[in-house]
């Protein structure tokens, strides 16, 4: 199976001659022109590896960026128009594996998204399961169980459940869970948060005013139970 690349860049000269030199190269190319769209396209596609712009209009890359660390491991090539030294300080420290000043050339552009590819990132940086003891999520098959029974998730629930794991014993708002778990948080408000994490809540403890491990925080957001 060939790997697929996300190219997020809105300029389209650079957009096309990136996918056509990927093309052929064997890759399978996705791309988007902003920001809000890259993150849609990424959530949707889980592409290999992601080749991100950091001018881009409305959302910057380097707010995609963040988005993308989440819930992500995924190697990242940022691109910068100058060859500023606070770009690449700031690139590698936001969570970017690797980047590339324009104009950059083909055969060098290739060689650097390949031994991204090469790199023994995802396996070692996230777990693909964790469990506490009553609660066992497999975040590469999307299966939950609890108590040792499957439990349907909606892709939402899912993506609340890993955003909850992932911050552990730490309280998130409404509104911060709205940027972690939906892939489009644009006119989304918070009671929809609410109402998903309520239902979330339900389906890992069973019983009524039971046993969730996640608990609700009045007044600040949700979180899910740290280690005792
Ligand atoms: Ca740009």
């Amino acid at each position: 199976m060939s790997d697929r690349v996300l190219v997020i860049e809105d300029d389209p000269d650079i957009a096309l001659g990136v996918r056509t030199v990927l093309g052929r190269s064997g890759f399978e190319v996705t791309t988007a022109a902003a920001g809000r769209e890259g993150l849609r396209v990424f959530h949707r596609e889980r592409p290999d590896i992601v080749i991100l712009d950091v001018g881009l209009p409305e959302m910057d890359g380097w707010m995609v960026l963040e988005r993308i660390r989440e819930l992500s491991e995924v190697p990242v090539l940022m691109l910068t128009s100058h060859g500023q030294e606070s770009d690449k300080v700031r690139g590698l420290r936001g969570g970017a594996d690797d980047y590339l000043t324009k104009p950059f050339g083909t055969a060098e552009f290739v060689a650097r998204v390949q031994a991204l590819l090469r790199r023994p990132h995802a396996a070692a940086a996230a777990p693909d399961v964790f469990s506490d003891g009553r609660v066992r999520v497999d975040f590469v098959t999307h299966t939950v169980l609890v108590a040792g029974a499957p439990v349907e998730l909606t892709p939402t629930e899912f993506r609340l459940l890993a955003a909850l794991l992932r911050h552990r014993g730490q309280v998130l708002s409404p509104v911060k869970l709205l940027e972690l778990a939906w892939s489009d948080p644009f006119g989304i408000g918070p009671e929809r948060v609410k109402y998903s994490v309520m239902r979330l809540r339900r389906k890992l403890g069973a019983e009524p005013g039971g046993d969730s491990p996640i608990e609700a925080v009045r007044g600040f957001g949700y979180r899910y139970r740290g280690a005792e």
